[in-house]
């Protein structure tokens, strides 16, 4: 067999106005025909899947060519330019691999850029166009995809994630593989079949109903001519125009079948729709009330509405600006990015006094910026946060501080965006975050997993921002479809 592989990702929040650029693949990961590989890191996890394919297809004697692999930390729509470079150059060498027997593609599936809400139909269809149309083109992506109709058509086979924490991320890029190459070899024929759900949300599946949904999806593939069984959960923070939740079925050329069989479980999810849906969480003043009946140790407080890894900006203010007005003691903030801070902060010097003015910088929805009293405890060039189960390599923070406010309020500050994912990241500065009493950190499920052995609970606080989980309010433009829970009396079928 001949094989092409690469991988163009970043998950783009529409609601965030700063743009992604070439520099934040740069950043991220960014592999280009003929170089070597680039050191490990979020972005390397992510891209995790063409390097899998590349071992995997060696192993079996095949003849693959490695194309563009690049990833971005989630943030606003890409550059048009930008993408269309990196989009070109994927192509590219494409064409110079020659004939190939099968394509496997690592994509996002919510990847936005300036002039292209659909960038995985775009950059499907033009694989399509060189490959033709029997050539099995195989995409693994993120469950958090808003997959087109486009995109639909153009793949062969389509697999996503099944875990959130996504922890299955090389186990799926086997799948598509060995379901692609089955498809190249013409023992199977895939057909894919879809069922729209109407539900916008997001679906942590370490916990019921959805731990069991993951295990019910697994049980029924490989067999009874169901060769794939995926969740396209959606990005709620996408703004494009089909982001509710879909099941997809992939038979071996048996679309009753899989229509079926999509229908079946996607009315399932729509039962439990409430449950499934359901995130237990604080305001911001209840998260602080709480701190005064929780049990003794360290309370965590998860701000999705600020979680990088979503594409917000990482300098919101909401949770600071409160918990400083509300003159809590003994609580961490976790890293806030905001390089001018960090740079003032820096010149002071350690053990030097200043008012700083933090975060609310990078956007409309970060807020307002905050000023705050504080002494510099430490100054670092680079630290690193050594990453956990979802990626196993460091990522460095930059230029980056500790500074203490009145009441031990104690704030990291870094110059690159960084996400949070391990209580670790406060090491380095010989910040002891387990002797605090709470830490509010902008992270959702991979950094409360990563919390999870050193907090006594680990909570979420449902603040303001470009991650808000209050769905039915935020401030859609291309996305207009009816949804639940924005329809409280949606049903699933046609009246
Ligand atoms: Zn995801």
């Amino acid at each position: 067999m001949r094989v092409f592989c690469a991988g163009l990702f970043t998950e783009s929040n529409g609601l965030v106005a700063r743009p992604t650029t070439r520099a934040d693949f740069d950043d991220g990961f960014l592999w280009r025909r003929g170089a070597p590989l680039p050191a490990r890191s979020i972005g390397a996890t992510m891209s995790a899947p063409v390097s899998c394919w590349v071992d995997a297809c060696q192993a079996r004697g095949w003849v693959v060519h490695r194309g563009l692999t690049a990833f971005a930390m989630p943030g606003g729509p890409v550059l048009q330019a930008d993408y269309e470079a990196l989009r070109d150059e994927l192509l590219a060498d494409l064409v110079a691999a020659g004939p190939v027997d099968f394509v496997l593609l690592a994509l996002h599936g919510s990847m936005r850029a300036q002039g292209y809400a659909d960038v995985e139909g775009d950059l499907l269809g033009r694989v399509r166009a060189h490959v033709g149309p029997h050539t099995p083109i195989g995409v693994e992506m993120d469950p958090h995809c808003n997959v087109s109709q486009a995109v639909l058509g153009h793949a062969t086979v389509l697999v996503t994630y099944k875990e959130w924490p996504h922890t299955d991320i090389r186990e799926r890029a086997l799948d598509v593989l060995q379901l692609t190459a089955e498809a190249a070899s013409g023992a199977t024929r895939p057909t894919l079949s879809t069922f729209d759900c109407r539900i916008v949300g997001t679906f942590p599946t370490k916990r019921e109903p959805m731990k069991s949904f993951v295990g019910r999806m697994s049980a029924l593939e490989g067999r009874d001519g169901v060769l794939s069984v995926s969740l396209l959960s959606g990005y709620p923070w996408g703004d494009v125009a089909e982001q509710t939740v879909r099941v997809l079925v992939i038979t071996n050329d048996a679309p009753e079948l899989g229509a079926r069989l999509a229908d079946t479980l996607g009315r399932e999810l729509w039962a439990l729709r409430a449950r499934i849906t359901d995130v237990p969480a604080f305001d911001i003043d209840g998260a602080c009330d709480y701190l005064d009946r929780a049990p003794p140790g360290l309370i965590v407080f998860a701000d999705p509405a600020d979680n990088l890894l979503c594409g917000c900006p990482g300098d919101s203010t909401y949770v600071l600006a409160r918990v400083l007005e509300r003159g809590l003691q003994r609580v961490a903030f976790g890293p806030i990015y905001d390089p001018m801070a960090v740079q003032a902060a820096a010149r002071v010097g350690e053990r030097a006094r200043l008012t700083l003015r933090i975060g609310g910088k990078c956007e409309p929805l970060s807020g307002v910026p905050v000023d705050v009293p504080v002494t510099v405890r430490r100054v670092l060039d680079n630290p690193v946060q050594h990453l956990t189960e979802f990626a196993d390599a460091p990522s460095e923070l930059g230029a980056a501080v500790w500074v203490e406010a009145p009441g031990e309020i104690d704030i990291l500050l870094t110059s690159n965006r960084v996400p949070t994912v391990s209580p670790n990241v406060f090491e380095p500065f010989g910040l002891k975050i387990a002797e605090k009493r709470a830490a509010f950190c902008k992270m959702w499920q991979h950094g409360a997993a990563g919390f999870a052995n050193i907090a006594v609970e680990t909570h979420v606080i449902a603040a303001p921002g470009a991650g808000s989980l209050d769905y039915a309010s935020l401030p859609y433009r291309a996305f207009q479809a009816p949804f639940w829970p924005k329809f409280a009396d949606l049903s699933l079928d046609p009246p």
